[in-house]
């Protein structure tokens, strides 16, 4: 399953879609339903699957589309029964459970007697069984515990091969544990080229490369103010290359004065002062050869995104997903 919710990590939900439609995925793992609709206007054919929990409104939308949701609870299954019963056509779910996360599911205690009540109902064919890691990241004991849990709950409910689907991994699952009873995993992050476990950072390729330009060079005297709240002072005289980005683009305002940098012409050079909401400043004082219209990389290639966002105190996901619409995405072949 490939996880594009959030418009594919900020990369562009369609373009994104279209490029994966190629590969033999067993799903796209989306958000919700305008998602969902989103990926079908790509004109996609693979299987859809809503990673979290939908409300009322939209499951007549979910079962005349085929849509495949995942089940927290009797209520929603119930009502999804209906609706596939008064389409006439039997609707795909996965059982939801929760081993850890705490977000959604149907908890670990009473399982079976909760499948049981789910079978009941006709119209509903329980295809598949997930799971979510909470923290693969972070915490690999933890994890070790709760794989070892999800394949003790498959044999509880009968056995693995009585689920089409198994599915627990995130991209930290995938790179750092094994698969155990599981035959599906909902990468997100990693298709992007983001190893969320940085040993295995050299198997991924990165995609998303943030860019922006010189749009003006100055030289300052030492002494003078730069940004608001003049935060910044320069030091001596400086020069100063402003950049046509800031936080409105979706750069974290938050690297202010905590040493980010960007990449203009093979180097690496400090921001100064504080971002703003379409410029920043950088100081590129002992670089003759920079130009006004140079390009400038903000992350990418050269530099990891993962450095932004632990500078910006955050996680590579949020500045991914955090890049605006302002930001014309270009794609290479
Ligand atoms: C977002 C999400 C994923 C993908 O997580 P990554 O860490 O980006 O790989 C997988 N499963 C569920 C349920 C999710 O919500």
């Amino acid at each position: 399953m490939a996880v594009v919710k959030a418009g594919a990590y900020g990369h562009g939900l369609e373009e994104i879609a279209r490029a994966l439609a190629t590969e033999e995925l067993a799903f796209f793992g989306v958000a919700n339903v305008r998602e969902a609709r989103q990926i079908r206007h790509a004109g996609v054919a693979t299987r859809i699957y809503l990673l979290g929990p939908t409300w009322s409104a939209e499951r007549a939308e979910i079962v005349a589309r085929d849509w495949t949701p995942c089940i927290s609870s009797l209520d929603e299954a119930r009502e999804f029964a209906g609706l596939a019963a008064a389409r006439g056509a039997r609707l795909k779910v996965h059982l939801a459970v929760d081993t850890g996360m705490g977000r959604g599911g149907f908890v670990a205690d009473g399982l079976p007697a909760t499948l049981a009540a789910l079978e009941q109902l006709e119209w509903l064919e329980i295809e598949g069984v997930g799971s979510h890691l909470p923290s693969a990241d972070e915490d690999a004991p933890f994890t070790r515990r709760q794989m070892a849990r999800f394949d003790a709950i498959l044999d509880e409910l009968g056995g693995a091969a009585r689920f089409r689907w198994r599915h627990l991994s995130n991209s930290a699952g995938v790179l750092g544990y094994g698969n155990g009873a599981c035959n599906l995993a909902r990468p997100g992050l990693m298709l992007y080229g983001i190893a969320p476990l940085p040993a295995f950072q050299h198997l991924l390729r990165n995609v998303m490369t943030l860019k922006s330009r010189v749009t003006l060079l100055r030289d300052l005297p030492s002494g003078h103010g730069v940004s608001y709240g003049r935060a910044f002072v320069t030091q001596r005289p400086t020069r100063v290359a402003t950049v046509g980005i800031g936080y409105g683009d979706g750069y974290p305002r938050q690297v202010s004065g905590r040493g980010a940098e960007v990449w203009i012409d093979g180097r690496r050079f400090p921001i100064i002062g504080r971002v703003t909401m379409d410029q920043m400043m950088v100081d590129v004082t002992d670089c003759t050869t920079i130009r006004e219209g140079d390009e400038v990389e903000l992350f990418g290639a050269h530099l990891p995104v993962t450095e932004v966002a632990s500078q910006a105190q955050t996680i590579a996901w949020e500045i991914l997903t955090g890049i605006t619409p302002r930001v014309m995405r270009c794609y290479s072949e």
